[in-house]
């Protein structure tokens, strides 16, 4: 057997294993064969990985903390929650990752994203390690002083597992600037210390970092444009289907606006808008960040130009680039091959892991540019730690700062993506590229602490 068939054959005893101890957790299972399946020629060249165990440990989260989270209804009325913090891995620095609220959350997905984001973390070469949370809460519908009480309520048993040196979260999903700002005063009243640098994402007159809102959707354009730009293109004059409504989406309608491309669509749960004149940002903020309503909101106030389809997916709209900005397996087979057919060019990942594994492999196999998630949407957590850098220093940087730090970390992640691939044997390959330059990080570093 050649050292790289025993690497496959070890990963795939490994994934097995990995099925048997983690069942009913499909998320985090396709999360591990995702990256598993591409690390083979990496454990091949440095078989020293293998002999320290270091997938095995990788994959079986340093820590992972559920709570309960209690909290009462406008009316009075008590409902318990559930919370999560799974905190992945620290080699390489204190945990970081965000927080969702969605229905949606359970073990498994937290796990997927926790897992997901030591790669991603690692890619940005700011010394962050890999972390995430959050709870089966939805905040949709509810006034801001019922998420105000749950986030209270959240905050009184998470504050003690993090802290600046140790657990540094963040939004994700259901958690912006207004929940953050509820859980920062929960962590102050409770431990009496105004520690900035225990979460990020915070209102810019109050530690929060310029251009970190804007971070994600920013730096999956930039990461876009820099794969067109290895195929000879450039951004302007593409029209892109982008699907979400949240901060992701908006902000990369935004930057796609000021590189020259046209977003004609977005989404959120009851369905999507197509606007053949290009989305009016100002009016999408305005329900979305404002009103907290819903998109056909906007189609009923933009007029004859845009027109809301209940249940739809936005994939099916025509496009030269499709940026994915909601949430996971969001994107499949079906809506790859639509994409292909009407002659995609690029798909870059604003969300985590929305394309499944046979639409990832579709559109490879067509020859589409394709982002993965960790690689293409590093750009916020790596505002995140510019934000930790300013808390520390007690300063803030001007927002031509921090968008020329974003824009040259977004170039240098899409160049160690790509001549990874390169380097071994996966040329254009983003998703093989991404997972092993992120591997190997949290490997060397994994390698010189010892077995932890
Ligand atoms: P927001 O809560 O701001 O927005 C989420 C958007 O996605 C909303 O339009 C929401 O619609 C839609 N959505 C969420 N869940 C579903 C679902 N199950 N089905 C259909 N639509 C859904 O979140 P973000 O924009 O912050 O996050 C979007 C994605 O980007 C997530 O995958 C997140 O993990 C990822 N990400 C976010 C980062 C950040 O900095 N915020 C950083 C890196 C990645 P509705 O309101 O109807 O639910």
């Amino acid at each position: 057997m050649t050292t790289r068939s025993a690497s496959t054959s070890t990963l795939d005893h490994l994934l097995t294993e990995i099925e048997h101890r983690n069942p009913a957790q499909p998320e985090f299972l396709q999360a591990a064969h995702e990256v598993l399946e591409t690390l083979a020629p990496v454990l091949a060249a440095r078989p020293e990985y293998a002999e320290a165990g270091l997938v095995e440990r990788l994959v079986e989260p340093e820590r992972q903390v559920i709570f309960r989270v209690p909290w009462q209804d406008d009316r009075g009325r008590v409902h318990v929650n559930r919370g999560f913090r799974v905190e992945f891995n620290s080699a390489l620095g204190p945990y970081k990752g965000g927080l969702r609220f969605h229905p949606s959350v359970d073990l498994g997905v937290i796990k997927f994203l926790g897992f997901e984001q030591i790669f991603k973390n690692a890619l940005t070469g700011l010394g962050i390690g890999g972390g995430k949370g959050g709870s089966d809460f939805d905040p949709h519908g509810r006034s801001d002083a019922e998420v105000m009480r749950f986030c209270q309520s959240f905050m009184t048993e998470l504050y003690r597992h993090i802290g600046e040196h140790t657990d540094v979260p963040a939004g994700d999903i259901g958690v912006g600037g207004r929940e953050i700002g509820y859980l920062f005063g929960q962590y102050r009243r409770i431990t009496n210390r105004w520690e900035a640098g225990v979460l990020t994402g915070k209102g810019a007159g109050w530690g929060g970092s310029l251009i970190r809102p804007e971070a994600t959707g920013y730096g999956n354009v930039l990461f876009a444009a820099a794969m067109l730009r290895e195929r000879g293109e450039d951004l302007e004059g593409q029209t892109a289907v982008v699907s979400g409504s949240g901060n992701v989406a908006i902000y990369t309608i935004e930057k796609l606006a000021a590189l020259g491309a046209n977003a004609v669509t977005c989404s959120d749960s009851s369905g999507y808008v197509v606007d053949e004149k290009g989305i009016d940002l100002g009016l999408l903020k305005q329900v979305k960040e404002v009103e907290r309503g819903r998109v056909d909101t906007y189609a009923e106030r933009r007029g004859s130009s845009a027109r809301f389809v209940p249940g739809g997916r936005v994939w099916e709209v025509p496009a030269d680039i499709a940026l994915p900005s909601a949430t996971q397996n969001e994107l499949d087979e079906n809506d790859a091959a639509a994409l292909i057919r009407n002659g995609v060019k690029a798909v870059s990942e604003g969300a985590n892991m929305p394309a499944t594994p046979e639409a990832v492999h579709l559109l490879q196999r067509s020859g589409v540019a394709f982002g993965p998630g960790k690689a293409a949407n590093a750009g916020g957590v790596a505002v995140s730690a510019l934000e930790m850098a300013q808390n520390h220093a007690r300063t803030s940087w001007t927002a031509a700062r921090v968008e020329e730090e974003l824009t040259r970390i977004m170039n240098d992640i899409h160049t160690t993506c790509h001549e990874t691939a390169e380097r071994y044997g996966a040329p254009g390959d983003y998703v093989t590229g991404a997972n092993i330059a992120g591997f190997e990080r949290v490997a060397d570093a994994m390698l010189a602490q010892g077995v932890i």
